[in-house]
Formats: C-alpha cells, sequence, structure tokens
C-alpha cells in the first residue's frame, strides 16, 4: 500500500495523461462551461479521455473484478496506489484544466455512491449501472432545503407511508445537476420529532407525478457549470421499492454523511489545482511580457511565485493524508475536513495575488483567473462549509461526536 508521498511510474503516467488531456481538451472549453454548463456532449468529453469513471466513483468499484479490469487496463492504478489516493490526484489533474467535467463523468454522482452503499442488487442495476450503461444521463442528491444544508436533523421535506408508497412533500434547494436530473435520491423524515433517525433516503425519477422543477439552474457567482435546481414535491407517492433500505434506523443518513468525509478533499483538490493553474499561467504570461524577465522586479515575483507554490503544497499534502487514511480503512473524519476547510481560502488568496501580479489583465475576462477565483468561492461552500469543518475537528478533538448534538 502506498504512503502519501509517492505513487507509482503507471499512476504517474495516468495522472500526466489525464493532465494533458484536461490541457487540450477541458481548458479551451471553460469558458463556454462558464456560460452554459456542460460545454460539449458527455462522448465528446471522453472521446479522447484516459479514464471513462469519475474518480467520485472510484470508491464503490469492485477491484477484483477481472473483467472490469481487462476493459479498463487503467484501474491498475486503483490497485497500486488507492482508490482515494489516486482518485485525488485524478482531480487535481482534471481541474488544472478546469472544474467543469468533474460532475460530468459517468457516475460522477453522489447520489450513485449512496445507493451503491445501500441500496439493493436491483436499484444497483437499474440506476447505477443504468447511468454506466448510458440509459440514464445524470443523477441528483437532495438533502439541502432552504432553511439550511448542514443541518439534516432538522429536514422538513416528510415522507408518510401509505400501502406499497411513500407519500413525499416538501421543497429542496441547490440541488447539482438542477431541472437536468433523471432520477435523484431525496433526503425525507418519516417523523420529525425523531431527528436524526427519522432521516430515510427515497429514488424519485423524473416524471413521478408531484416531483416538479421549481428552479432549473440558480444564477450564481462561480461553478456555472454545475447548475443547481430546486424541486419542489406535492403529494408524491413514490413506490416503497424505491426506499434505500440500510437497517430501517436512519443509518442511511450517517452513511451518507459519512461518505462527504471521503468526497470533501476533492473539493479541495479542485481548489488546489485552480490555483496551481493560476500560478503557472500568470507566471508563463508574465515571463512573456516584453522585458520584463531582466528586471528586478521579476526577480521579485518569482520569489513570490515560490512562496504562492508552497502554501499550496502544504494543503496538498493534507489532502494526501486525508485520502491515504481512506484506502488504509482508517477513520479520517478529522483528517478530512483539516483538508478541506483551509484550501479554498488559500487557493483563493494565492489565484488573488495571481490577478495582481498580471496587473488590470488579472481581471480581464480574456483569461481564465477570474474564473477560477470565483469557481473556487463555491468550494467554501460546497459539502459543507469551512465553519461546519471546524465545528467537525473541534467536536473530534474534544471527543464528542455530532450525534450527541
Ligand atoms: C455548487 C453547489 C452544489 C451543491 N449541490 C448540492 C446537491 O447536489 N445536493 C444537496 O443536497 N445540496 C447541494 N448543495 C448545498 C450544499 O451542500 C450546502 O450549501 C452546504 O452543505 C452548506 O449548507 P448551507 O449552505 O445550507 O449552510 P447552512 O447549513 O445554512 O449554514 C450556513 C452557515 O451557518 C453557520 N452554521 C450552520 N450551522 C451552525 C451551527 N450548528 N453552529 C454554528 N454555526 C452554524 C455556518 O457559518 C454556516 O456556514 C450544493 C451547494 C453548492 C454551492
Amino acid at each position: 500500500m502506498t504512503t502519501t508521498l509517492t505513487v507509482s511510474d503507471e499512476t504517474r503516467k495516468l495522472i500526466a495523461d489525464v493532465k494533458q488531456w484536461a490541457l487540450k481538451v477541458v481548458r479551451p472549453a471553460a469558458r463556454a462551461a462558464d456560460v452554459c454548463g456542460f460545454p460539449m456532449t458527455r462522448e465528446e468529453m471522453l472521446e479522447e479521455c484516459p479514464i471513462d469513471i469519475s474518480p467520485f466513483a472510484f470508491g464503490f468499484l469492485d477491484l477484483n473484478d477481472k473483467k472490469l479490469l481487462e476493459t479498463k487496463p487503467w484501474l491498475n492504478a486503483l490497485l497500486l496506489d488507492g482508490k482515494s489516493n489516486v482518485a485525488a490526484r485524478l482531480v487535481e489533474a482534471i481541474s488544472y484544466g478546469d472544474g467543469w467535467p468533474l460532475t460530468y463523468f459517468p457516475n460522477a454522482g453522489i447520489a450513485e455512491t449512496l445507493i451503491s452503499a445501500l441500496g439493493t442488487p436491483e436499484q444497483i442495476d437499474k440506476y447505477v449501472g443504468g447511468i454506466a450503461r448510458g440509459e440514464y444521463s445524470l443523477s441528483g442528491w437532495a438533502m439541502t432545503e432552504e432553511s439550511g444544508g448542514n443541518d439534516v436533523a432538522s429536514i422538513k421535506t416528510t415522507a408518510i407511508r401509505d400501502g406499497d408508497e411513500y407519500i413525499i412533500n416538501g421543497t429542496k434547494r441547490f440541488l447539482s445537476n438542477g431541472a437536468f436530473v433523471d432520477w435523484a435520491v431525496v433526503f425525507a423524515t418519516i417523523d420529525p420529532a425523531a431527528r436524526m433517525a427519522g432521516i430515510r433516503a427515497f429514488i424519485v425519477e423524473k416524471g413521478t407525478p408531484g416531483f416538479h422543477f421549481t428552479i432549473e439552474a440558480e444564477k450564481k457567482l462561480g461553478m456555472r457549470y454545475n447548475r443547481q435546481g430546486a424541486y419542489s414535491f406535492e403529494n408524491c407517492r413514490v413506490p416503497a421499492a424505491n426506499f434505500l433500505k440500510g437497517k430501517h434506523d436512519g443509518s442511511e443518513t450517517i452513511a451518507a454523511l459519512s461518505m462527504f468525509n471521503r468526497s470533501r478533499p476533492y473539493c479541495s483538490a479542485q481548489a488546489v489545482a485552480a490555483a496551481q493553474a493560476a500560478i503557472d499561467y500568470a507566471y508563463d504570461h508574465l515571463a512573456g511580457r516584453n522585458g520584463l524577465a531582466q528586471t528586478d522586479r521579476w526577480r521579485r515575483m518569482e520569489l513570490e511565485f515560490a512562496e504562492l507554490k508552497h502554501v499550496l503544497e502544504e494543503q496538498r499534502q493534507l489532502i494526501y493524508r486525508s485520502a491515504w487514511l481512506t484506502d488504509n480503512g482508517y477513520p479520517e473524519i478529522k483528517e478530512a475536513a483539516q483538508a478541506k476547510v483551509h484550501a479554498p481560502r488559500v487557493a483563493e488568496a494565492v489565484i488573488l495575488r495571481c490577478m495582481q501580479l498580471m496587473g488590470p489583465e488579472g481581471i480581464s475576462e480574456a483569461h481564465l483567473l477570474e474564473k477560477w477565483y470565483r469557481d473556487v468561492r463555491l468550494c467554501d461552500i460546497v459539502e459543507g462549509t469551512s465553519h461546519i469543518q471546524k465545528m467537525v475537528i473541534s467536536r473530534q478533538l474534544l471527543g464528542a461526536s455530532a450525534a450527541r448534538a
């Protein structure tokens, strides 16, 4: 098993190939993605891509499946260096081009991870397999409501059992893939007084009577490629067969939250990659500026670029450490929150400084720095704000658990 410091030559080559693809295919489409969401079809995106499964989905791959490894030999990297370790590094390689493909790869959704962990074989085949086979395109994951996202125990959407069905009522907001989903895993309470223990998850298909898209895509600061929508449920009847079973005691919610532990560092990997891209872009741009390279000012700038690289490297090590813990079966709650808490803000400060170093050109839409700056602002919010990460860390340090709160 790998350490956090190094990966095998095979994995290093895979990462380099993905980075090259990201520079050739992803970055040139970044500006279009900022305007219209996904700027090409999934087939076009994957045509030259060395990987065809989302790094977010590595956690539920069965690496003992010989057929899978025969058809996708690149997955050998996961056997050599660990699923989370390789995933974090590939998220970074993709995001170095731009972040837009991250939610567009097949099975990129948290919903698929949740169904893979808790679903029946029929649910897994129909919904997770259905996306891999191209029968469905995009999934949704609906936890957040108008009143908040982090306080899951306060979910107001209800699910009442009625014979072989559940009747869902309520509203959800800020949901990735907006009105473009084919189905969504929806969190609702069967007993509001039971708080966390009352939360259950249901698969709801687009077109189910009573399931409405009330906002197609929010207008927002950054990550515009990842469109967020809102749902409402009005007496929406869902077959009991679509209930994600777990242990019937609310453990599915806790499992869902523990999945955030694994994916939180990927938000940071995205932020770090955007900041690295900004450093490299600004450096190359300024190095090519007429006469600047011969000046004292350039030598001072070079020292500053070195310092910016150093602060990013610190964040990278927190990400790799958290991934290593996951791969080796250790608890990673505190370390995952530590990997999430600072990286987006460090990345934001790094990109801002790169924009300043480029002068007024730094904020021009002729370059991508202003887009990356807006995108990393959202890395701080998605999957739990930095305030919430600090609470997670302090609870772990004090030995308290979220369940006791
Ligand atoms: C790009 C993007 C994609 C998203 N995709 C999805 C999705 O697909 N599905 C989904 O369900 N959600 C999604 N979300 C929502 C996201 O998960 C939530 O926004 C995030 O978890 C933060 O929750 P919140 O914004 O509701 O903040 P809240 O929970 O409302 O918290 C806001 C602030 O209140 C403070 N606070 C909250 N609780 C406490 C406390 N107990 N003590 C002290 N202070 C507190 C903190 O400062 C916190 O930052 C997405 C959001 C974004 C930006």
